[in-house]
């Protein structure tokens, strides 16, 4: 392997525009095909998640790539959850009891195209908008596309082929219709959907809510979520199950229907939500679903990287980030000058596919955790603890959430193994009533609190070991 390798790479979503960027300051010629149109120049987002939460692991790839201060231009922070009630009462959850600690809501075809940007600026780049990969002749490196203008079919050939063309991923359909080698591929699908609407902006262009919070409205069966835009809009997206529940995808199909539901779950969303038929009419339902597959490679030929290797549901707001931090390991193991394309990207995936699992189960957790528990008092009591843990002694407890969103010191792996017997342990001294929220710890008592949250932790850990979990 050297820098004079032809590099092409399947798809110019956030993946693909990151690594081709990256792959370019390391020197690399690469050709990035893109089945949609240039996203700079065409309106491309209906239905399709316009905004997105990007956190640390995010933002550690966009500094490797020195276009950090870009993305920043165009972030809006939230500092925590604000939970709406059916009466339209509200609570508020932050993220962490840190200082200086929040997520923020960015928009996908703006990051991208600052992403696509920046790769075009490098002689060595060329991106080809309109170009659908049909398939990869995986053993000889040629990819098969299709010209959207001309319906011309035509193949290309390169020293290395990268499949970041998302969770329909055309490379990792090849790997399974070729069966050169054993490949294991999972797609489990939710029950639930999703489909986005608008708050708009009010006359004056602001924002009709809070700016600085994700707003949820948990119902247990559905559940509403909000994050705002920069021009004065929310986008609200509105999980709800295909066919199951009172209310469900497959039987609001009436406007009387719908405008019924809403008022009855979601009143105060509705009063803001001007367009609501016609949205909920027109704008598509999406399913949600885990992808996961094994070998992410093959030979020192073509490799899967981002939603095509591992795409997850939305619920912990990773999967961008996620795919971001593949570029930051990928690029540590190019570093390690392995030699081969083979030895990097075997080195990578047994470096990156526990932790992309990892997220994977999580994410599915915090499925039930924003539908069902945020607003049960047992969970409020536990984050109210967290939240003092992490004020109190910001450098020693750092929560589940923190942990993942946070600490990109941390693998997936190790927050989703560590956060969940730290949940364990919290959980049942909060049932054992060894420690209370009722009245405000003194900094004393919570770190009496932490010091048996740090011991139970570390006893489920042993346990978890022993029973090979
Ligand atoms: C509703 C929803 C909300 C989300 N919210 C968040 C969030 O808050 N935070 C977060 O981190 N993540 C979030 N995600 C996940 C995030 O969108 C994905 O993880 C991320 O987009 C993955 O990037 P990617 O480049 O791998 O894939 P994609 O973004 O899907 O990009 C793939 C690209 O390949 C192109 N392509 C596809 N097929 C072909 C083909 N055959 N030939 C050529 N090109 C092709 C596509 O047009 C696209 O441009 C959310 C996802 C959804 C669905």
């Amino acid at each position: 392997m050297n820098s004079n390798d032809s590099i092409l790479i399947i798809g110019a979503g956030l993946c693909g525009s990151l690594l081709a960027l990256r792959l370019a300051q390391r020197g690399f010629k690469v050709d990035i095909f893109e089945s949609r149109p240039d996203l700079r120049k065409v309106d491309i987002d209906a239905g399709r998640s316009i905004n997105l939460a990007l956190s640390d692991r995010g933002f550690r790839a966009l500094r490797m790539c020195k276009v950090d201060h870009l993305a920043k231009e165009i972030c809006i922070p939230m500092y925590g959850r604000l939970v709406h009630d059916r009466e339209g009462n509200t609570f508020e959850s932050s993220y962490s009891g840190r200082k200086g600690e929040y997520i923020n809501s960015i928009s996908r075809s703006d990051l991208n195209g600052i992403l696509l940007t920046e790769a075009d600026k490098h002689e060595r780049v060329d991106i080809h908008f309109n170009q659908y990969c049909q398939r990869v002749d995986i053993e000889n490196n040629v990819a098969f596309f299709q010209d959207a203008e001309t319906k011309k079919i035509y193949t290309v050939e390169a020293d290395v082929v990268i499949g970041s063309d998302g969770a329909g991923s055309s490379l990792r359909k090849s790997y399974y219709a070729e069966r050169k080698f054993l490949f294991s591929f999972s797609q489990n699908f939710l029950n639930h959907g999703y489909k986005e609407l608008e708050i708009p902006a009010d006359a004056n262009g602001k924002h009709q809510i809070d700016t600085t919070f994700l707003h949820i409205w948990p119902r247990g069966d559905y559940m509403l979520i909000a994050l705002p835009n920069q021009d004065g809009s929310f986008t609200v997206t509105l999980f709800l199950s295909f066919d199951e529940g009172k209310y469900n995808f497959n039987n609001l199909t009436s406007n009387k229907a719908v405008i019924q539901f809403f008022e009855e779950e979601f009143p105060d969303a509705l009063r803001v939500i001007p367009n609501i038929i016609e949205e909920f009419n027109n704008n598509p339902t999406a399913t949600l679903g885990t992808v996961k597959c094994h070998p992410w490679y093959y030979r020192d030929k073509t490799l899967l990287i981002g939603d095509a290797a591992h795409a997850i549901v939305p619920f912990y707001g990773q999967g961008m980030n996620a795919s971001f931090e593949d570029v930051v390991v990928f690029d540590s193991i190019l570093d390690q000058n392995l030699g081969s394309w083979e030895e990097v990207f075997r080195t990578y995936q047994k470096v990156r596919k526990q932790n992309t699992d990892a997220i994977a189960d999580l994410a599915i957790d915090n499925f039930y955790e924003m539908r069902d528990h945020v607003a049960n008092p047992l969970f409020k009591e536990k984050r109210k603890i967290e939240m003092d843990l992490e004020e109190h002694f910001p450098d020693v407890y750092f929560s589940k959430y923190s942990m993942v969103t946070f600490r990109e010191d941390v693998s997936y792996h190790e927050a989703m193994v560590r956060g969940r017997a730290q949940d364990k342990a919290l959980l049942n001294l909060i049932a054992d009533q060894e420690v209370s929220t009722s009245l405000n710890m003194t900094k004393e008592e919570l770190e009496i609190v932490l010091d048996k949250i740090n011991e139970e932790t570390e006893e489920i850990l042993r346990e978890d070991k022993i029973a090979g979990l």
